[in-house]
């Protein structure tokens, strides 16, 4: 803790606390929470959680929870103060939310996360679900300012039951993250981090006081302004967050594995992550407290870090030809592991840096995630490699990244390939870099390859009789322990085509049929921009013939439940014709269609016999009504179309 800033000073004095700002301060910096009155808890509390809202932070995150907020927890539960959802400090009238938004509880060890996941284990055996149809989503807790879209207006979470009017941001040009339409409920208003460090961080003490500035009734500066334009700024709904989303067994036996992708996921600051299960009856049974719901969890932890010698720095080749800066470190305790070695961002920070041997870095290490280089404290030569450290070709610089351009004989790209195919199916053991660098130096160059595999080749090639028919036992083991098709399909490695996307797309086609979508097909699909699906289409052509080949051994694998199967079927446009004509006033036409063929519509471009909604914006003519309506299709303006799906 520290000075107050005229800012916080500001924000305290408009609260009218029991306490005056220096005794405040005074607490603060000198004493104990726990020799604090009640009252004086509750001020200290009431002020910080003010600064924070405002964007002026008074201490840090971690502080707050687990020092001020759970010493009333202990000392007062029923406190007032714990019903509130961290009011935000706007003055002006309140309207109450179409939706009740509550916040999330927390937890900040893994075994708290394991007691969650047993409180849903139990709901669903008291409603006879079985663990097999008990799916857990993760998405990144975004770090930004809480808001609620009903696609009219957009609201504050305010006390979590009434909040703010502040549409303006939108009559601003704030655009939905994703390509996501309006109106997709609770999200929070973020900003690119990248954006925030290259062009606003001059400003802006923090990013807290951009937000601020979006929703705030005066005039935002030009940079704001800007970065609104450049969709740096963004409402990010949670529904279309980046998401891990698989079975609550999977999630059990290693929920740090499945965790740690998320911190990644991106690039917008983020608080930790969100546990909660999919099952909607399990979210009924389960319910809520006033604060919470039940069936939904935050994981938090708090950042550590160290100053550390670096060794040496050494370059280390991906399944996709990047060539990694990996630093040697003097060993070093953190977060309760010693850590020797960790990944610095990229090449061009290590040769703008000045990161090579004798160099002193700051190691931080955010929760689970492996540590990482954050920043560079004293420089020295830097450390660069000329050649692939595994087939020697020479390196090229693609933007920050040296790479390996020898996409066809690259012992660590082929390594590493394999070594990916079977960690990402995760229901086998064995074929681990050891295992896989052995039998490529044996000629081994595919996944089918191994597939083909015959004990006495192995125990030719030096492996033990016992490790040998260990190995090929694990490869029938791979073939039917039943998973995922995108699993499956995420297993081959296809930039942007992780288990998300690829999850997306399998909502729609089989696995087999994926391989013949168009671009155009793809787009059509919500969720994925033309930039993507060209990525993607060009990467399983690349694939197409390894994935048949593997795929015809047969493995068991569970399809994705089809959109229109399950999800859809109570939506009111579930399997109903609609056309939409004349202009949209809330969104593109394009974008409206898409939207309602996401809700299961199939949308025509003309009237016809079997057209159930005729969706009509402005300036559409008398006569094309009338034709509609003798039709027997039921014509509805945008607005009446917007509240019916709503
Ligand atoms: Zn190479």
């Amino acid at each position: 803790m520290s000075q107050i800033s005229p800012q916080q000073q500001h924000i305290i004095s408009s609260l009218s606390l029991t306490l005056s700002i220096n005794s405040l301060m005074d607490l603060l910096n000198n004493a104990q929470p726990s020799s604090w009155s009640d009252d004086a808890l509750v001020a200290i509390l009431e002020a910080t959680n003010a600064c924070y809202r405002a964007g002026y932070p008074l201490v840090d995150d971690a502080f707050y929870d687990h020092h001020l907020l759970s010493a009333l927890q202990d000392r007062q539960p029923d406190h007032p103060f714990l019903l509130k959802v961290e009011p935000e400090v706007i003055s002006g009238k309140t309207v109450t939310l179409p939706q009740k938004m509550l916040s999330t509880d927390k937890a900040y060890s893994i075994a708290e996360i394991e007691k969650w996941v047993t409180r849903i284990k139990k709901a669903a055996d008291e409603l006879n679900i079985a663990h097999s149809e008990v799916y857990i989503r993760i998405t990144p807790k975004l770090d930004g300012y809480a808001a609620f879209d009903d696609g009219k207006t957009l609201y504050t979470r305010g006390d979590g039951v009434r909040g703010q009017d502040i549409t303006r941001a939108f009559t601003r040009g704030l655009a939905v993250a994703n390509q996501g339409e309006r109106g997709l409920g609770p999200g929070e208003i973020v900003i690119s981090k990248q954006y925030f460090n290259a062009h606003l961080a001059e400003q802006f003490e923090n990013s807290r006081n951009i937000q601020a500035a979006i929703i705030a009734e005066k005039n935002i500066e030009p940079s704001v302004v800007k970065a609104i334009a450049d969709e740096a700024c963004v409402f990010y709904p949670f529904a279309l967050l980046p998401h891990w989303t698989g079975l609550i067994d999977v999630l059990a036996q290693d929920i740090e594995a499945q965790i740690e992708p998320i911190w990644q996921a991106v690039d917008y600051d983020i608080d930790g992550v969100i546990l909660e299960t999919t099952h909607s009856e399990i979210k009924n049974h389960m319910g809520a407290t006033r604060h919470h719901h039940r069936w939904q969890i935050a994981f938090k932890v708090n950042d550590e870090s160290a100053e550390v010698e670096v060794l040496n720095v050494t370059p280390q080749t991906s399944r996709t030809g990047r060539v990694s800066p990996v630093a040697e470190l003097v060993p070093t305790k953190l977060s309760g592991a010693t850590i020797s070695r960790a990944t610095v961002h990229h090449y061009k920070m290590v040769q703008t840096n000045g990161v090579g041997p004798g160099a002193i870095v700051q190691l931080v290490r955010s929760g689970l995630v492996i540590p990482k280089i954050e920043k560079v404290i004293t420089s020295v030569t830097p450390q660069l490699p000329e050649t692939c450290p595994s087939c020697h070709s020479h390196v090229i610089w693609e933007a920050d990244h040296l790479i390996c351009p020898n996409k066809s004989d690259c012992p660590a790209q082929r390594e590493n390939t394999l070594v990916h195919f079977f960690k990402t199916l995760g229901n086998n053991d064995g074929f681990g870099p050891k295992v896989v660098e052995k039998l490529c130096q044996n000629g081994v160059q595919h996944i089918h390859d191994i597939y083909a595999i015959e004990p006495s080749e192995l125990i030719g090639w030096g492996f033990g009789e016992k490790t040998a028919f260990n190995l090929i036992e694990q490869l029938n083991v791979s073939r039917t322990i039943a998973i995922e098709d995108w699993r499956f399909l995420a297993a081959f490695g296809v930039t942007r085509l992780g288990g998300g996307n690829g999850e997306k797309l399998l909502q729609h086609h089989t696995l087999p049929d994926l391989f013949d979508l168009t671009v155009d097909a793809m787009v059509e699909i919500d969720g994925f921009a033309q930039l993507s699906a060209e990525a993607i289409v060009e990467g399983l052509a690349n694939v197409k013939d390894e994935f048949f080949k593997v795929y015809q051994l047969g493995f068991n694998l569970i399809p994705t439940p089809k959109l229109a199967d399950s999800d859809l079927a109570d939506s009111v446009l579930f399997g109903q014709q609609i056309v939409f004509t004349g202009s949209m006033t809330s969104g593109s036409r394009s974008e409206m269609e898409k939207h309602a063929k996401s809700l299961g519509a199939k949308v025509g471009k003309s009237v016809s016999g079997n057209t159930t909604y005729l969706i009509t914006g402005e300036k559409v003519g008398a006569n094309k009504i009338n034709a509609a309506k003798d039709k027997g299709v039921t014509v509805l303006t945008e607005s009446e179309y917007l509240a019916m799906i709503s």
